[in-house]
């Protein structure tokens, strides 16, 4: 039995992720699934029962999860300068190191080019952006008022492991492609690092192709030639920059999940925001919310060696592309009518109907 933890979040979180949950639900009992689902209160709600938008309840509760699947956060709304208004720190708390996002087209949605399909997985905790995890100090300073000073960290054990992270998705995937993003001909050390790890992971995935080419190339291909790529595994900065990339090639906000993943727990979460101006009106667009779920399953089959968790995923994905190709339930940013949960229903249904 898995254990599945829910965090609605704010906003129009509590519009998606109830149809994320709806769809992973269905998905389950299709597959023969047993898993237990727990709901946690954060954010707005965390505050309004604990006096904190991440309360310990919360915290200790998702200690006994496998995973969990967790709504936007309308951070901006918060009081500044509150301890207890913050932005809930999960990715820390639960050393999610790594963020999977996943581009893909589809056939009748606009995107730039057709026939995208890229994973891309950006390690989260070093490199340029090392605010998250630092204990003390920063990776920036500023010691007069002519001179600003910005580090990169790269370790052996945070290359290593993205890097396998890289390498196991894709050994589930036809093309089996990993491309380690970086630039070892300029910082030798730092991206050199980076690149040793990603080879020497490499060796034990024989059944994976390790190719690598430097981020301003890469920014390039993913312009012109997306369809080349399938896996893509790059430091912190450089993935930041290619993720929101990677989503403009497919349409966006509406269409980019994600997946935060540490060793022990991983955490389904759109790329999107809370996006206050729609939220209450049942409209937004539960993709993004279902497609994290979807990848929270792919994980645990793959972590807790759970086959019927992998066919879930399977089935959600099928579902998707159907009710998409259909386009008879798609909200109104796909070009649709359909409501958030008219479109969560039409993606459960499918599953339901096989
Ligand atoms: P944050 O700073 O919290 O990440 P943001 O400022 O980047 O958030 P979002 O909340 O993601 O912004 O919203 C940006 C725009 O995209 C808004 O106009 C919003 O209505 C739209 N949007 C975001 N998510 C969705 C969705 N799931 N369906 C439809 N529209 C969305």
């Amino acid at each position: 039995m898995l254990k599945i933890g829910v965090l609605l979040g704010d906003d129009i979180g509590l519009e998606v992720v109830p149809e994320a949950v709806k769809v992973m639900k269905a998905a389950a009992g299709a597959a023969g699934l047993d898993v237990q689902w727990q709901e946690f209160p954060i954010g707005l709600r965390g505050h309004q029962l604990h006096g904190h938008t991440l309360p310990a309840v919360t915290e200790q509760g998702l200690r006994a999860t496998d995973g969990f699947i967790t709504g936007p956060i309308g951070h901006s709304a918060y009081p500044r300068n509150d301890p207890t208004w913050i932005m809930p720190p999960l990715r820390k708390r639960f050393d999610l190191f790594a963020s999977v996002k996943p581009v893909k087209s589809y056939p009748n949605l606009p995107s730039i080019h057709k026939n995208v399909d890229i994973v891309f997985v950006r390690e989260t905790t070093e490199g340029m952006q090392t605010s998250g995890t630092v204990v003390a100090g920063s990776g920036e300073f500023r010691p007069n008022d002519e001179i600003s000073i910005g580090m990169r960290v790269v370790t052996r054990r945070g290359a290593n492991r993205v890097a396998r992270e890289a390498l196991e998705i894709a050994r589930t995937r036809p093309r089996k492609k990993v491309t380690a993003v970086h630039k070892e001909a300029t910082y030798r050390l730092v991206c050199g690092m980076f690149a040793e790890e990603c080879r020497k992971a490499a060796k034990d995935y024989p059944d994976v192709t390790l190719e690598e080419i430097h981020i301003d190339s890469t920014a390039m291909l993913l312009v012109m030639r997306p369809q080349q790529f399938d896996v893509i595994v790059t430091t912190n900065q450089f993935g930041d920059i290619l993720t929101d990339e990677g989503a403009g090639l497919v349409g966006g906000l509406g269409l980019a999940p994600g997946l935060c993943i540490g060793e022990r727990y991983a955490m389904a979460q759109a790329t999107h925001g809370s996006a206050p101006d729609i939220a209450g009106k049942g409209i937004a667009n539960p993709y993004a919310m279902i497609q994290s779920g979807k990848m929270l399953y792919e994980w645990l089959g793959r972590k807790r060696n759970e086959p019927k968790a992998t066919r879930a995923a399977v089935l959600i994905d099928q579902a998707m592309d159907h009710v998409i190709a259909e386009a008879k339930a798609l909200t109104a940013d796909l070009g649709g009518k359909a409501s958030t949960s008219q479109m969560g229903d039409a993606v459960a249904g499918a599953i339901s109907r096989g």
